[in-house]
């Protein structure tokens, strides 16, 4: 039997710089223990989810309108949430901080812009750049993955970048960025400089947020977002706190009606059970602090982690054991960094089929 011919595509008049270019996103695989895109896995509250459906289905009878095109209610809600005396003018919110992340870039890059930022940190950083026709150039970090406030300021002052993204806690390695980077790199750039806080509810005890800076710097940008601590990736709600300037920038990129009705309901009664969701964030740092703790003695090294997940080394070849633990039902991420790769800390149970999937794979090794 011969194999069926695969479509041939049509050559496209895309544009160069995007030419070969593979689209973001790790593998969706229907395995037992998903462990590769930093979710919550603990599903919501029932009372949560009660709640959803019936705001949902009190908002379902206007949806022949627009939604409220500022989100007005929303976001004087999450200044609540987010507090350090915020307002709803400071804060803005799009579908997931990706989103919050590309209008920031429409507003403050562009072609001609330059994008500074420290790898390895979050891939869309520079995917996004390369979207919105803004280059992105590299400061690098240490071999400990550290970035200090002398190599970033180094870096600013070598570059001259429109928009500086750092990352605390990181991804893909997971520690807090020391602040005093922050001020730092904002003192040596006259640009815009994005903190993209997305793990912060996950910080150690003592990690002071980027929130903190923001009194006085009308050019720093703070992202967060509701699918990590929360628990609701699904529902794509990201959102920022910056200066009332940089929202009335955001007004002249961002599209029409933006975020659903539906999203903003659902945002707004996801945000009155803030405690019961974030219940979850101390089960899951106990897992990661679990898994640190165990991944040595299967001779592997780890990273320290202010997030839901851990970067984890030391394997002979990162893609063969990626291959290895998906074959055991553990799905975890490789973020393309030669001999790493990265776990998300789920339940109490997927964290242990997970230790049990690499204590099986290491003494094959063995
Ligand atoms: N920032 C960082 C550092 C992330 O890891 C992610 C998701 N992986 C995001 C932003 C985007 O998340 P979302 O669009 O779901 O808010």
């Amino acid at each position: 039997m011969t194999a069926p011919a695969v479509p041939s595509r049509p050559v496209l008049p895309i544009r160069e710089d995007l030419r070969g270019a593979t689209p973001y996103g790790a593998p969706q695989l229907d395995v037992a223990v998903r462990l590769n895109t930093n979710e919550n896995s603990h599903p919501l509250p029932a009372a949560l989810v009660d709640d959803i459906a019936a705001a949902v289905r009190d908002a379902a009878g206007s949806l022949n309108r627009y939604p409220d095109r500022e989100a007005v209610a929303l976001r004087a809600d999450l200044a609540g949430y987010l507090g350090h005396g915020l307002t709803g003018e400071q804060l803005w919110a799009a579908n997931g901080s990706n989103e919050v992340l590309q209008q920031l870039l429409q507003a403050f890059g562009g072609p001609g812009r330059l994008v500074l930022g420290f790898t390895p940190s979050y891939s869309m950083h520079s995917i996004l750049s390369t979207g919105t026709g803004t280059r992105f150039v590299d400061g690098g970090r240490d071999e400990e993955f550290v970035l200090t406030a002398d190599r970033a300021v180094e870096q600013v002052r070598r570059h001259g970048p429109d928009v500086t993204f750092l990352c605390s806690p990181n991804n893909p390695t997971g520690t807090a960025l020391d602040l005093d980077v922050v001020p730092a790199v904002y003192e040596a750039t006259a640009g815009v400089v994005v903190v993209d806080e997305a793990y912060a509810e996950f910080a150690r005890p003592g990690t002071a947020s980027a929130l903190t800076l923001l009194p006085g710097r009308p050019r720093l940008v703070v992202t967060r977002t509701m699918s990590k601590a929360f628990g609701m990736a699904g529902l794509r709600l990201g959102y920022l706190a910056a200066d009332p300037a940089v929202v009335d920038a955001l007004r002249l990129v961002r599209l029409p009606y933006h975020l659903s009705t539906l999203s903003q309901v659902v945002a707004r009664t996801a945000l009155t059970h803030a405690p019961a969701l974030l219940a979850t964030v101390a089960t899951v740092t106990g897992q990661r602090d679990r898994i640190v703790r165990e991944l040595p003695a299967y001779g592997l090294r780890t990273v320290t982690s202010d997030a839901n997940f851990v970067l984890f080394g030391g394997m002979p070849d990162a893609p063969a054991f990626w291959q290895a633990l998906v074959d055991r039902g553990a799905l975890v991420r490789d973020v393309g960094l030669p001999g790493w790769l990265r776990v998300t800390a789920g339940t109490e149970a997927e964290t242990s089929a997970f230790l049990d999937a690499v204590a099986a794979v290491t003494s094959g090794l063995r």
